[in-house]
């Protein structure tokens, strides 16, 4: 298929709840898509539903969008200021006779469609007023009865081609008269969508699978209103691991959350272009290689292309997002990852800055996220308190240890500070001792000693980052504790 060039897209949030996965994806699919073919991208803010739209998830849907690197040429253009826009579109419709007032009150419309459900029928509306005469209305009007706008819909078979799914075709006469705005000023989805997109020339239509449904409705009344049909691409649902659609109450959906809890923005980039489309063949089978899995930004923008987009869902697969994540971490620029971890670190960590440096330098290694940090690096910071039972290797027993700790205080007492300088140093002085006790004898209770935990990064890398006085301090600790144990 030609694609027009250069493309004008854009992103339609609605501001009734923070910036979430889902429209992370579909902002930066049509980011890539303008991107590679140098068009141009467009934000439009879909506050008109005023019950809902609240300008804190407005500047959420901001902020995340910016900090995920999601970035756009036109906007934020927001519906409430365009009002004077729609009611042009009414009003010629409703001259036209293309859309007509409607006064049946919400309970009597609920009868009628419990009726119609009843009857085994699809509910639609029955077309009650479609008949009311310009003189019934303006009569009623004048009574101050309430009415809502309908849109007279044609009965055909609409027939679109997706970019992504191919011939799709929707039977309209099942939609019946539908409602596109409340009043003259207060428009709904479908009927603002069509007058937004058709003004603001968007060429390509790149949103969720679940408005495929809306597209024909916007399609007749494109074509009701004179407006030209732009090109259309829904995309694939996003699923968790259990094929069961991603929700709210299972899994992190706003992005705010990930970044609280230590996700970079280029792994959360990286991740999310991933969803449904992947820039190789062997992207599209599950069990690919990971290295097929890291691409930059301007990687991805190049190899971009919406028709490799996929028809089926999208897996959320948070493990692939870790290990990303952890990839971001390991290659993270220093300065930025000190700055960063300021938001997970306390203050009081930061007192000594190359100590400091050196637990992340040493961390980053074995984080999947920022948050992790606070509860990895801790005991380098703070009092360390354990179960004694841990300090013992599981081929070793009480006394053994405790002999081999106090030997190995001896031998760490005789050197020279010069020899913390760094882990080899440290390695080359103890490992002649630990070799002729046992390796595991001496550096599983020397680890223990110095970390309080079972798992850490190994001793020497410890040891060289606590010190000498500090390292010696911590084993003569851990053999009182193997004392006061056998007592
Ligand atoms: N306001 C709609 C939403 O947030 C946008 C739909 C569209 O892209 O047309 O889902």
């Amino acid at each position: 298929m030609t694609i027009q060039h250069p493309p004008r897209v854009r992103i339609a949030p609605s501001p009734t709840g923070p910036l979430h996965i889902g429209t992370a994806r579909t902002g930066l699919f049509n980011f890539l898509f303008a991107k590679k073919l140098a068009g141009t991208f467009v934000l439009r803010i879909e506050d008109t539903d005023l019950e809902r739209s609240e300008i804190r998830f407005e500047n959420d849907i901001i902020e995340y969008l910016r900090w995920l690197g999601i970035t756009w040429d036109e906007g934020p253009v927001r519906q409430t200021e365009r009002l004077d826009h729609y009611e042009h579109y009414l009003r010629k419709l409703l001259h036209e006779d293309k859309a007509y007032y409607c006064f049946c009150s919400p309970e009597k419309l609920e009868i009628a469609r419990q009726e119609m459900v009843g009857r085994g029928v699809a509910p639609k509306y029955a077309g009650t007023c479609s008949t009311l005469t310009s003189a019934d209305v303006a009569l009623r009007h004048k009574e101050g009865a309430r009415s809502v706008i309908r849109f007279r819909m044609p009965s055909t078979i609409l027939q679109f081609h997706d970019m992504i799914r191919g011939d799709v075709s929707f039977d309209t006469s099942l939609f019946g008269d539908i409602v596109i705005s409340k009043d003259l000023r207060t428009p709904l989805y479908n009927f603002a969508v069509v007058v937004d997109d058709y003004e603001m020339q968007i060429s390509h239509v790149i949103r969720g699978e679940d408005h495929v449904s809306n597209t024909p409705k916007q399609i007749v009344l494109q074509r009701a209103l004179g407006f030209s049909t732009p090109l259309y691409a829904h995309l694939p649902l996003i699923l968790d691991t259990n094929r069961a659609k991603l929700s709210k109450r299972f899994n992190a959906v706003s992005i705010s959350d990930y970044k609280k809890t230590g996700y970079l923005p280029e792994a959360l980039f990286n991740f999310i272009a991933l969803l449904g489309w992947h820039p190789s063949e062997v992207g599209t089978t599950v069990n690919i290689s990971r290295h097929t899995e890291i691409f930059s930004r301007n990687e991805l923008i190049h190899a971009f292309d919406i028709e490799r987009v996929q028809k089926a869902g999208a897996i959320f697969d948070i493990e692939k997002l870790d290990w990303l994540n952890a990839h971001y971490i390991k290659v993270c620029d220093e300065e930025r990852l000190l700055a960063l971890l300021s938001d997970f670190a306390p203050q009081a960590w930061r007192a000594d800055p190359a100590k400091f440096r050196a637990v992340v330098a040493l961390m980053r290694e074995r984080m999947k996220r920022l948050d992790e940090f606070t509860e990895y690096a801790r005991f380098f910071f703070e009092p360390i308190a354990y179960e004694p039972g841990i300090l013992i290797w599981k081929k070793s027993d009480h006394d053994a240890t405790k002999e081999h700790l106090r030997l190995l205080v001896s031998l760490l007492e005789s050197l020279e500070t010069t020899s913390f300088a760094t882990p080899a140093l440290l390695e080359a002085r103890v490992m002649p001792f630990a070799e002729a006790r046992g390796r595991g004898d001496v550096l599983w209770p020397m680890r223990v000693a110095l970390s309080g935990v079972e798992k850490s990064p190994g001793p020497f890398e410890i040891a060289t980052i606590l010190g000498k006085e500090e390292t010696i301090q911590r084993i003569t600790h851990a053999i009182k504790v193997l004392e006061n144990l056998s007592h």
